[in-house]
C-alpha cells in the first residue's frame, strides 16, 4: 500500500513510543517495524472459562513480550467501564467500583490509547471524569463531546483536553520513525444529556484532514457495529486499518484496500498488527494476527497481585450484602450456553429461562419479551449454578415492568426483536408466545395477535427506555402503550430480574 499521509508539521498531541535504547552506529535505514495490540469490549478483570480463557495479566504478558521486539502501542476500542459485577459493589460509603477495578487493570496491563465505548456511559458523568483521571493511559475522541451548562467541550485528562486525534510517534533501535495519527470514534447509542455525539463519518475525515500533512498512516479506533464500520471504510479508503469494538466476535472484514478488525469481547483473543513501513517507497504492508489469551500465557505478576486484589475485595463485599459467591443455586444437567454470539444469534436455552424468569415474576401478563443484551456473562455454564454465576449473567439486574400494549405494538415490537435485532442486544427471547422465522409470523396461543386489543406483557425496565436498537417506541407516552406497573417492595420477584431467575432455576 503506497504512503497515505506525509508531512513535516509536528502537532503537539504527538505521543513518543519506542525502543529506550537506540544503538550506536547504527543509522535511520528508513524501515520500520512496530506492533499495534488490539482489545475491545473487555468486562473482566480475570479469565473466564474456569481461568482458561482472557483476563488482563495474561493481556499484561503480551504487551511485554511484543515491546520487547519492536516499538509497540496496545490499544483498547472501547466498552470497559461497565457493566462488570464487579463494577456494581459499593467502593465506599460514597462510592461504587463502577470501572475503577478496570482501569487499574488496563493501567498495568500497559493500555497505552482508547477510545470511547458505548458503555463507558453507563455510569455517571462524575464517574465517568474520576475514571478518565485514574487512567494512566491516552484518550482520543473524535465525535463524543462532554456537554458542560449547555456548552460541548472536549472531556479532559488531567487538566488537558481529550483530543479528536493522536499521533504517536513510534521509533526502532536504528533511529527510523514512524508517525502514526489515530482517530476515535463512538456509536450515539447511549444517549445522556451530558454528552453530544458529532456524527461519526465526517468528524473522522474532518480531523484525518487536519493530521494528513503530519503523520505518515492513520489507523481508526472505532466503536460501532460492523455494517457501519463498513460503510465508513467504504468512504475512508485511505485508511489502512480499522481497529474496531462493540461486535464481540473475532473477524477481520476487508472493504476494498482497507479492512476492520475486532477480537473476540473480555481478551478471549487479540489482534497483533504489525506494520512495516519503508520510507523511501512509502509503501505499507500490515499482517493482522488474531493471537489466543489462553492458559499458553502466563500472568504478569504485577498485574496479577492487582487482580487477586479486586476477587478478594469482591468476595469480602458479596458477603457483606448477604450473597454467598460460592452458594450453589441449582445444578445444571445440560450446559448452558451464554456466549453472546448464542443468547443474540437465535432463540437460546438462556434467553428462554430468562424469559419464563418474567413470566414466573409476572404470571398475570399474557407473555413476556427479554432483551438478551442484558444476558453479558458471555461464557458457558455447566454443573453447579452459584449465585455468583447469576450476577454474571445480569450484572445490570433491574425492574421487571407490566405494561399493556396494542396487539399491533406487541407484534412490530417481537418482530423487530426476534428479526432484525437478530445479532444485536435487541434480539428478544420471548415466553408464551411465539415468532416463526419460517413464515415471520407472530402467534399468541395459536392465533396472530388481535391488533385492535391490548395485550399485558413483561418487560425488562430498560425495554421501556426506548434506548434498544429498532425499538425506540418502547417508551411512555406512546399512545398504544397504557398502565406501566412498576412495584416497589423490593421483596417482590418483580423487584430485580435476579430474584426471579434465581427462583426459577432453583424450582427446575
Ligand atoms: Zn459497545
Amino acid at each position: 500500500m503506497k504512503l497515505l499521509f506525509r508531512g513535516t508539521l509536528y502537532s503537539l498531541c504527538i505521543l513518543l513510543v519506542g525502543c529506550k535504547t537506540t544503538k550506536i552506529g547504527q543509522k535511520d535505514d528508513g524501515r520500520i517495524e512496530v506492533s499495534i495490540l488490539q482489545i475491545n469490549d473487555v468486562y473482566e478483570i480475570s479469565p473466564l472459562e474456569n481461568g482458561r480463557v482472557g483476563g488482563m495479566a495474561r493481556v499484561a504478558t503480551i504487551k511485554k513480550q511484543y515491546a520487547a521486539q519492536r516499538p509497540t502501542c496496545l490499544v483498547h476500542a472501547g466498552d470497559f467501564l461497565s457493566p462488570s459485577v464487579l463494577g456494581t459493589l459499593k467502593y465506599n460509603d460514597k462510592e461504587r467500583v463502577k470501572g475503577r477495578q478496570m482501569v487499574e487493570s488496563m493501567n498495568v496491563a500497559g493500555v497505552d490509547l482508547v477510545t470511547f465505548g458505548n458503555h463507558e456511559f453507563d455510569i455517571s458523568e462524575k464517574e465517568v471524569q474520576q475514571r478518565i483521571e485514574e487512567s494512566s493511559f491516552g484518550w482520543v475522541s473524535t465525535n463524543v463531546f462532554h456537554v458542560v451548562e449547555g456548552k460541548r467541550k472536549p472531556f479532559t485528562h488531567k487538566g488537558l483536553d481529550i483530543r479528536p486525534y493522536v499521533i504517536k510517534q513510534m521509533h526502532d533501535a536504528d533511529g527510523t520513525s514512524l508517525r502514526i495519527g489515530f482517530f476515535g470514534v463512538t456509536l450515539p447509542s447511549n444517549a445522556q444529556n451530558w454528552l453530544y455525539y458529532d456524527d461519526l463519518i465526517e468528524s473522522a475525515k474532518r480531523v484525518c484532514a487536519i493530521m494528513k500533512d503530519s503523520v505518515d498512516v492513520v489507523i481508526g479506533i472505532t466503536h460501532q457495529e460492523i455494517d457501519e464500520d463498513e460503510e465508513m471504510a467504504r468512504q475512508m479508503q485511505f485508511v489502512p486499518l480499522f481497529i474496531g469494538g462493540h461486535d464481540h466476535n473475532a473477524m477481520s472484514v476487508p472493504v476494498g484496500q482497507t479492512r476492520i478488525t475486532k477480537a473476540d469481547a473480555n481478551a478471549k483473543t487479540l489482534y497483533a498488527h504489525t506494520l512495516k513501513y519503508h520510507h523511501k517507497s512509502k509503501k505499507l504492508e500490515i499482517i493482522s494476527d488474531l493471537i489466543p489469551v489462553s492458559q499458553a500465557v502466563p500472568f504478569d505478576s504485577a498485574a496479577d497481585v492487582l487482580i487477586q486484589r479486586w476477587e478478594q475485595f469482591g468476595n469480602e463485599r458479596f458477603a457483606e450484602m448477604g450473597i454467598n459467591p460460592k452458594e450453589r443455586v441449582t445444578e445444571l444437567t445440560f450446559p448452558l450456553d451464554g456466549l453472546e454470539q448464542t443468547v443474540r444469534g437465535g432463540p437460546s436455552a438462556l434467553g428462554s429461562l430468562c424469559a419464563e424468569a418474567l413470566s414466573f415474576a409476572a404470571p398475570k401478563t399474557d407473555f413476556s419479551i427479554f432483551n438478551t443484551g442484558s444476558i453479558r456473562i458471555d461464557d458457558q455454564l455447566s454443573g453447579v449454578i452459584t449465585q455468583y454465576d447469576i450476577l454474571r449473567i445480569l450484572p445490570f439486574g433491574g425492574k421487571i415492568l407490566e405494561v399493556e400494549l396494542s396487539g399491533r405494538l406487541a407484534e412490530l415490537a417481537i418482530k423487530t426483536g426476534a428479526k432484525t435485532n437478530i445479532g444485536k442486544g435487541g434480539y428478544l427471547a420471548l415466553d408464551r408466545i411465539s415468532y416463526h422465522s419460517d413464515t415471520e409470523t407472530v402467534t399468541f396461543q395459536g392465533k396472530p395477535l388481535d391488533h385492535s386489543k391490548y395485550y399485558r406483557v413483561a418487560m425488562p425496565e430498560y425495554l421501556m427506555t426506548g434506548k434498544e436498537s429498532g425499538l425506540g417506541f418502547l417508551l411512555k407516552g406512546n399512545v398504544e402503550i397504557r398502565d406501566v406497573v412498576e412495584v416497589a417492595n423490593p421483596e417482590d420477584f418483580r423487584s430485580d430480574v435476579r430474584k426471579a431467575l434465581i427462583s426459577v432455576l432453583q424450582r427446575r
